[in-house]
């Protein structure tokens, strides 16, 4: 939308006023419908999922032969659910809270080959496009040993193809492995927030990183103009790709077998709450697709976004989606939540997922910030500050009485929950810059221990 009225639009949705204030907001849609009415709005099916739960399980021998950190899990790319018990009562005194039930960490962060949720979707579309080309050439069949794929025959062969993607920092580094590994040509258009490390991560895999001023949106869109230049050049288009959504969707039912092997059971008794930080939202809306479909209406799905950046929030909430963006309203949409900082949601993602999101919130960078020090110093686990945004859902569930009470989630019920935090990056964090993030954590504590004791 080229003019919005803005004060037209607050009078309409008075919650931006909030947004444009730069607070801290939650929101829960009160539109949220169950799936089986949801899911025709989505266009996607189990039977996708599970298309792409087979193609990676193709992909698997050749990629514990070519990325040997996932040999011990046979070239499945998986995260651990670890349980939390020490940040949950960090949480619980901070903010004077009770969280009924268990809080788990979903440790995205630390999945193989690029260290953030990225290696999910990012991964799944190369893999797709690469098994497209070369069954198309007739050199692959999908009864196939795919470790050929590995064969310098191979690898001359995906040096005649290109692949180009727009990029924040992660989901390039996801894509630029994946197709550098393979043999494709790959340039990675990256905005002017993503970190100098992964820039040089990228070119030391040969990837062609191209450096852009301006964010994220600008990045996308030159990246696909010059990607339209070339016949041979494959766009990988986050805002809109049904592939990479689909990537990330099969993390729903890996989910449910870990939960099986752990004893934890997710029903109309023992609810599942999740917790997912969102950019553009094809991640999190994909995650959360995967979710439902292995959950039903029992996962109760909350994107997380950074005050300065909340896109997804601003998109469901006035209908308008992508056709409106955070600095239509005069938000900078600049956060050192790298991943996040996203000032138009993805129109796809939040028109498909909308009846299917519990609710919405925004935290501030501090907050982040601080919560990232916990967490290394009370779980010794080293998160990016995107990967906090998650923490604070917990606390807002159990403060929404009202919430909680749509979904007849009563304190039995909740005495039986399983919260959840997907933390989505990290794990690849040079150790000077996690140093770094830890003396800004530790600022920011400070900060606010003496803001609280001059109140
Ligand atoms: C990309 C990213 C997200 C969000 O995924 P989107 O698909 O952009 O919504 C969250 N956290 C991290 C660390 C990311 O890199």
């Amino acid at each position: 939308m080229n003019t919005i009225d803005r004060q037209q639009l607050i009078r309409q949705f008075p919650l931006l006023e909030q947004l444009i204030r730069l607070q801290e907001t939650h929101w829960f849609n009160p539109n949220v419908t169950s799936l089986k009415d949801a899911l025709p709005y989505v266009g996607l099916s189990a039977q996708d999922i599970q298309e792409a739960s087979d193609r990676l399980a193709r992909f698997a021998p050749y990629l514990a032969q070519v990325f040997p950190e996932t040999a011990e899990s046979h070239g499945i790319i998986e995260s651990d659910v670890i349980e939390i018990t020490a940040m949950k009562a960090k949480l619980e005194e901070e903010y004077q809270t009770v969280i009924s039930g268990s809080l788990r960490l979903k440790k995205d962060s630390h999945l193989p080959i690029s260290g953030s949720i990225k290696a999910r979707g990012g991964i799944y579309e190369v893999l797709t496009h690469a098994e497209q080309l070369a069954i198309k050439a007739g050199l692959l069949s999908v009864s196939d040993d795919y470790r050929k794929l590995a064969s310098p025959e191979f690898r001359h062969f995906f040096q005649q193809h290109s692949i180009a993607v727009g990029s924040t920092g992660n989901l390039g580094m996801s894509i630029g492995i994946m197709s550098a590994k393979l043999g494709f040509s790959v340039a990675v258009h990256m905005s002017a927030d993503a970190r100098q490390w992964k820039k040089d991560k990228l070119r030391e895999h040969g990837v062609t990183v191209v450096e852009y001023l301006q964010d994220y949106g600008v990045a996308v869109e030159q990246g696909r103009k010059e990607a339209e230049n070339d016949p041979s050049c494959f766009f990988i288009d986050d805002e809109n790709s049904h592939t990479l959504f689909l990537g990330y969707a099969v993390a729903g039912e890996r989910l449910k077998k870990q939960f099986d092997q752990q004893g934890i059971t997710v029903d109309e008794h023992h609810p599942l709450f999740v917790y997912l930080p969102c950019g553009v939202g094809g991640g999190p809306g994909g995650v959360a697709f995967g979710l439902k479909m292995a959950f039903g209406d029992h996962v109760h799905c909350l994107f997380a976004e950074p005050t300065h950046s909340p896109c997804m929030m601003l998109g469901v909430h006035t209908g308008l989606h992508d056709q409106i963006s955070v600095q239509d309203l005069g938000i900078d949409n600049i956060t050192a939540a790298d991943g996040l900082a996203v000032g138009r949601a993805s129109g796809f993602v939040g028109r498909a997922m909308e009846r299917l999101l519990d609710g919405y919130y925004t935290l501030s960078d501090e907050r982040m910030y601080r919560h990232l020090g916990d967490m290394d110093a009370l779980e010794n686990i080293q998160l990016e500050p995107s990967a906090l945004a998650g923490i604070m859902g917990p606390i807002l569930v159990s403060n929404d009485a009202d919430y909680r009470h749509r979904f007849a989630l009563d304190d039995a019920t909740m005495h039986n929950a399983t919260h959840l935090i997907w933390a989505t990056g990290g794990g690849m964090v040079p150790k000077e810059e996690m140093a770094s993030y830890l003396a800004k954590a530790l600022d920011e504590k400070t900060r606010n221990e003496s803001a609280k004791t001059t109140k």
